[in-house]
């Protein structure tokens, strides 16, 4: 039975380094012979300004019936001021199919791109999981006397207990599965001792069920400062959907940048999605300036949870070549184009 890949390039840079990472899934599949295969959805911008439809209606039922997993580039055009149809298409399918999990890989594959003084591969190698489907981002709120000297805006923070346990239960999973000693959690329970104090309690709790793990807590300021001051000491990280959005995008600056960071929206045992860190960058858009390597590890995160883990790291050993031998595009120090960073790539695992 083939692996059934939905492919939403989106818009932007999103387009150009999807376009790279379906090169290497076709080589990988020519050349490993790996049961892949994939259909491309027109999602995103162009579609929303032609026919007014962001996420088509059924596009949830028909990804959970019809895919093992989706690799979505990114979503954004400057076009489009309302952010509505980018959320619609992203938070819909995170949303929609539950995918509560999203996990990003901080991994430090050459020293030279750490703008830490003196920091090396084995310094930097932890993963965060944000919780993906709550907190200020469930869309809960309101506005009243809109756009008047009066405004008063709300925004909610919801946290369910089920919301929280199953993202620290899957943190303390992936770590006991790992052979990793540490989970640290982080939240921010001294200013906000409801929602945070549910974080908290729930931590305490599933601590208890894993007493081969040793846990541990940090307010997220202090987590912040931490990760800069000794990135080494992290190996799992859990936190809230806001702080690791944040987070993420520190973390990645310590692997080198958003061009080489990659990320994965799961729900266990049902299809989940995979997808580079970064946004649609406009700035970047239609250059062949774009970085593809943080699409290309997404799709070794994909190919890894579609039970091809040898693959995975065959792609992770070939993007370290890459930036050894400064095959890289220039937010690397690179000289290299989008389309000919992805050809020397496949090039490598030929
Ligand atoms: P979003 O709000 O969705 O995160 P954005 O457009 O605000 O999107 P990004 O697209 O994430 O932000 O990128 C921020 C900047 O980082 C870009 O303007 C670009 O200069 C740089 N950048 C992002 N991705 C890449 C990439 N793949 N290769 C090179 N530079 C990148």
């Amino acid at each position: 039975m083939n692996k059934r890949i939905a492919l939403i390039p989106g818009d932007g840079i999103g387009i150009e380094v999807t376009a790279e990472a379906v090169k290497l899934l076709q080589k990988l599949k020519a050349s490993r012979s790996l049961p892949l295969e994939w259909r491309t959805f027109d999602w995103g911008a162009e579609k929303y300004l032609r026919e007014g439809i962001s996420l088509p209606e059924g596009a949830i039922e028909m990804l959970r019936r019809e895919f093992d997993a989706i690799l979505i580039g990114a979503v954004g055009d400057p076009r489009i001021s309302s952010l509505k149809y980018a959320v619609d298409i992203l938070l819909g399918i995170r949303s929609g199919l539950d995918l509560y999990v999203n996990q990003r890989p901080v991994k430090l594959l050459s020293r030279k791109l750490c703008p830490l003084k003196s920091r090396t591969e084995q310094d930097i190698n932890f993963v965060i999981f944000r919780e993906n489907t709550e907190g200020l981002y469930a869309g809960m709120g309101g506005n009243f006397k809109r756009d008047t000297p009066e405004e008063i805006a709300v925004q909610e923070d919801v946290n369910t207990r089920k919301g929280v346990e199953r993202i620290l239960v899957y943190a303390f999973e992936y770590a006991r599965s790992g052979g990793l000693t540490r989970v640290c959690m982080s939240d921010k329970s001294n200013a906000m001792p409801q929602g945070h104090g549910l974080w908290q309690r729930t931590f305490a709790d599933v601590c208890k069920r894993y007493p081969d793990i040793e846990p541990r807590h940090l307010y997220v300021d202090t987590l912040a400062m931490e990760m800069v001051k000794n990135p080494a000491q992290f190996q799992v990280i859990a936190t809230c959907n806001l702080f690791g959005d944040i987070l993420s995008d520190l973390a990645a600056q310590l692997q080198g940048g958003l061009g080489l960071a990659p990320s994965a929206n799961i729900h266990p045992g049902a299809v989940s999605m995979f997808e580079p860190v970064h946004g649609s960058a406009p700035d970047l858009a239609g250059k062949d300036l774009a970085n593809p390597l943080a699409a290309m590890l997404a799709a070794g995160m994909m190919l890894d949870h579609l039970g091809f883990p040898q693959v995975a790291a065959e792609i992770e050993s070939a993007v370290s070549r890459a930036i050894d031998e400064d095959k890289t595009t220039p937010d690397l120090g690179g000289t290299m184009g989008t389309r000919e960073v992805g050809d020397w790539i496949c090039g490598t695992l030929e």
